[in-house]
């Protein structure tokens, strides 16, 4: 069965691609930042303890990845997904309140960490059978679809990772290396809020839908949760 290195599992979005792939018999390295206090991904672990191996990693530590990569070397990993995001709070503030260190922290964890995992666990994922890496984006990161402005750091921060991912896809596709960038759909977490409009079950559903239909062929593609592709 496949192996899949999830970030930012103890929650949201993540902590629903845990449970779904448990269900499916998937083992699953399940980073996040505090293991000690994941309840939820805690109790995930003692329902499929064959399944889940949960592993500390925050993703603006580059210190930490490595020596995850290290203490993974002998793995392999079929499906890497950077799903560890953050949206700033003072990103609401909008023209005139930009939180410039906000701002340098989320591309940090946003931009930059997605592109370390690659590098860092490249040899696991060049190693497996199914050699895909997921970055899960936003719609708020196409520049096609911004008609509302606002939302600098956020926005930003994601179309970049969308150029990153596209770069990867480009320099992986000789080694054999799928990268797509999915955009989770609107969803109820404490990012998406409770107004959101659709569960974390239904966008991860979708999401796992198109990881399992996509060839090389794909790379570089930009899908919403749905099937669509999103315009740049
Ligand atoms: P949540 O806020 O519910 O969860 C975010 C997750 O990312 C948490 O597990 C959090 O961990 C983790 N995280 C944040 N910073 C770090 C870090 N430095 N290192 C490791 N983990 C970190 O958000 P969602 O589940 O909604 O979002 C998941 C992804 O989906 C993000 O990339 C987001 O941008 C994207 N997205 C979400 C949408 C939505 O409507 N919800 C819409 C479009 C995109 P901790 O608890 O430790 O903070």
């Amino acid at each position: 069965m496949a192996t899949t290195l999830i970030t930012g599992t103890n929650r949201g979005i993540g902590l629903e691609y845990v449970r779904q792939y448990a269900q499916d018999g998937w083992q699953i390295i399940a980073c996040c930042r505090q293991p000690a206090t994941a309840e939820n991904l805690n109790r995930l672990a003692i329902q499929y303890p064959d399944h889940i191996r949960i592993y500390a990693l925050d993703v603006a530590d580059h210190q930490q990845i490595d020596q995850l990569s290290t203490t993974l070397a002998n793995e392999t990993i079929d499906l890497l997904i950077n799903n560890a995001g953050v949206y700033p709070p003072s990103d609401d503030g909008g023209f005139g309140s930009i939180d410039y260190p906000a701002w340098h922290k989320t591309f940090q964890i946003n931009t930059m960490a997605p592109l370390k995992m690659a590098e860092a666990f490249i040899s696991q994922i060049s190693n497996s059978k199914l050699k895909t890496i997921a970055t899960i984006t936003s719609k708020m990161g196409s520049i096609a679809d911004n008609q509302r402005g606002g939302s600098y750091i956020y926005r930003s921060s994601k179309a970049a990772i969308n150029m990153v991912a596209k770069s990867l896809a480009i320099d992986l596709k000789a080694r054999g290396i799928i990268s797509v960038l999915l955009h989770p759909g609107w969803v109820k977490t404490d990012m998406g809020g409770a107004g959101a409009l659709i569960s974390t079950e239904q966008s991860v559903t979708g999401m796992r839908r198109i990881l399992k239909e996509i060839t090389l062929a794909d790379s570089g593609k930009f899908f919403a949760y749905d099937g669509q592709l999103i315009p740049w």
